[in-house]
């Protein structure tokens, strides 16, 4: 699967370390990333609309996988502030966080779920975090969700 990235303005500083981290994570499992460059943040204000967005991203990227990095805070309808989040073909993500490393984390979670993985309840970056627990994260699958992955590619 080919993931496309793509930024707004002022996150273009994290591409490069988020290709890296998502090509070591989810590589070997066939990921492939390319950098789709600038994409326009079509509203204003701090918060943003993550399902609008979602909504956005999709429509720009067709049923291509697309990962699209804001350096603005992230809401979504019902509940509340999210560093990301994704639907079927499209996440996003929210540079806004004070840490590199946990930009990376959420990153990697998020592509997870572009690859069809659910939430995971073991040590494992498919495990569902609090705003509390979001350092507790690894940066890597768990055996179980390595072998979802592997056992989905020839599909
Ligand atoms: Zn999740
Ligand atoms: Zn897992």
């Amino acid at each position: 699967m080919i993931v496309a990235i793509f930024h707004d303005r002022k996150s273009l500083v994290h591409v490069s370390a988020l290709k890296g981290a998502m090509e070591a994570c989810f590589g070997s499992h066939g990921l492939r990333t390319v950098e789709q460059g600038y994409l326009h943040v079509p509203q204003n204000g701090e918060t943003l609309d993550a399902a609008r967005l979602l909504g956005h991203l999709q429509q720009v990227s067709g049923a291509r996988p697309a990962l699209w990095m804001v350096d603005r805070e992230l809401e979504y309808p019902g509940i509340g502030r999210v560093f990301g989040c994704s639907s079927e073909h499209a996440a996003l993500l929210s540079a806004a966080v004070a840490d590199p490393q946990m930009l990376i984390r959420e990153a990697l979670h998020e592509t997870g779920h572009l690859l069809g993985l659910d939430h995971c309840r073991k040590h494992c970056v498919m495990k569902l975090t609090s705003y509390e627990e979001r350092e507790e994260r690894p940066r890597s699958l768990c055996a179980e969700c390595a072998a979802r992955l592997e056992a989905g590619r020839g599909r």
